[in-house]
């Protein structure tokens, strides 16, 4: 889809690229030329297997740690992205977490957990970037959601209710973004359905197999499948779409 080389010359960063789904983007993103930044929070040795995935390709990538739902903590990494290896030209916001105490029975700490991380982490990470991006008259930036943030949560609605929040929370602040930041700055968001990884790994089988039955592709996704989407948005093949956020879910959600 992305011409192989399309990001040369590009500093890309993406939040939570240690596993899961930023893992999949930081790859493609290196494989298409750019150089990438992994952040991650706690799980270096994750972070270092990104890195070294990347290496073994021939591709630049470099580690920063730092927790998004921390304001400063995202400045100073970009501080230090920035020194090492240069402006970030492309910027992923994918770091996010999903909470087992997310439910019908939560108290505010995990509501505020899921809050700082998912929606207001997005914002810093937006924030500190536009500013650099408008004054270049360049930037790419693309928001994770989530199906989840346009559709309540077809298995189990009791649950998730915070999660889905943020993630429409998401969806709106791109739009938003979208529009103050043009017309040099792009600003998309992707919504992906069920995707594997360690955020879906506690769920039953059981519930896979019911989100799967209603999902039109009859399958979840695959973190690539995201990846090549990410960097569509990303590329200049996109070049007249901005504040649209793109829902992979094999059509789940989509439907009426
Ligand atoms: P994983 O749980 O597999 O990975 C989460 C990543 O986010 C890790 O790299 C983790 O770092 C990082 N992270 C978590 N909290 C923070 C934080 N406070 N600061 C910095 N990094 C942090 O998740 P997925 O790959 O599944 O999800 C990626 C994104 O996609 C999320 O935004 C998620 O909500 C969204 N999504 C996922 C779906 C799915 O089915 N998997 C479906 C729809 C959306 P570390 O390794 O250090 O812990």
């Amino acid at each position: 889809m992305v011409g192989e080389r399309e990001f040369t010359g590009r500093t890309g960063l993406v939040t939570g690229g240690s596993r899961g789904i930023g893992r999949a983007i930081c790859q493609k993103l290196a494989r298409s030329g750019a150089q990438v930044a992994i952040n991650y929070v706690s799980n270096t040795a994750a972070a270092e297997q990104t890195r070294q995935l990347i290496a073994d390709e021939g591709g630049v990538g470099r580690i920063y740690q730092a927790d998004v739902s921390d304001d400063a903590q995202v400045s100073q990494m970009f501080d230090a992205v920035e020194s090492e290896m240069g402006s970030v030209d492309l910027l992923v916001t994918n770091a996010g977490i999903a909470s087992v105490t997310d439910s019908v029975t939560m108290g505010v700490k995990t509501w505020n957990e899921i809050m700082r991380t998912n929606l207001d982490g997005t914002f810093y990470q937006v924030w500190r970037a536009k500013d650099g991006m408008m004054e270049r008259s360049f930037g790419r930036i693309v928001c994770i959601s989530s199906v989840l943030g346009i559709i309540p949560n077809p298995i189990s609605p009791e649950r998730l209710i915070a999660y889905g929040t943020s993630k429409s929370g998401v969806i709106g602040f791109v739009r938003n973004c979208a529009v103050a930041f043009g017309p040099h700055v792009r600003v998309n968001g992707v919504a992906p359905g069920w995707i594997d990884t360690e955020m879906t790994e506690g769920v039953s089988e059981e519930a896979r197999q019911r989100l799967v039955a209603a999902t039109p592709l009859k399958r979840v996704g695959k973190t690539s499948e995201i990846a090549e989407l990410v960097c569509f948005l990303l590329s200049e093949k996109s070049s007249f779409t901005t504040g649209q956020t793109h829902v992979a879910s094999g059509g789940l959600g989509t439907l009426p």
